[in-house]
């Protein structure tokens, strides 16, 4: 069966295009939260970065994830985000629904 047409999103960190499931969500919800989002479901506005501590490090470096959502990005948040990166890392995830972000470039 073909696969269906995916949503891609490009990665904060090192620009790449990638399909939006294989990417780790930080959100803005209407609210002004800024979250990060396992489930990647969450209504707001999204950034994205591939499951990689390069990409996470970079995104952090370069501002990309506050440039991108309009937002300043709370220390607590990315310390959620880059324990996500490293939970990605190590492999399979019980808290990950979909069990599909195994990253592709982990080093
Ligand atoms: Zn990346």
């Amino acid at each position: 069966m073909p696969h269906r047409r995916e949503p891609i999103r490009t990665c904060m960190g090192c620009r790449t295009e990638r399909p939006k499931r294989e990417l780790i969500r930080v959100v803005k919800t209407p609210s002004g939260e800024t979250l990060v989002d396992p489930t990647g479901k969450r209504s707001g506005r999204g950034a994205y970065i591939c499951p990689s501590m390069e990409c996470f490090n970079a995104a952090v470096k370069r501002r990309s994830l506050e440039r991108a959502l309009g937002t300043a990005i709370p220390e607590s948040v990315k310390e959620q985000l880059e324990a996500m990166v490293q939970e990605l890392l190590r492999g399979p995830d019980r808290n990950v629904p979909e069990g599909d972000l195994l990253p592709e470039k982990a080093k």
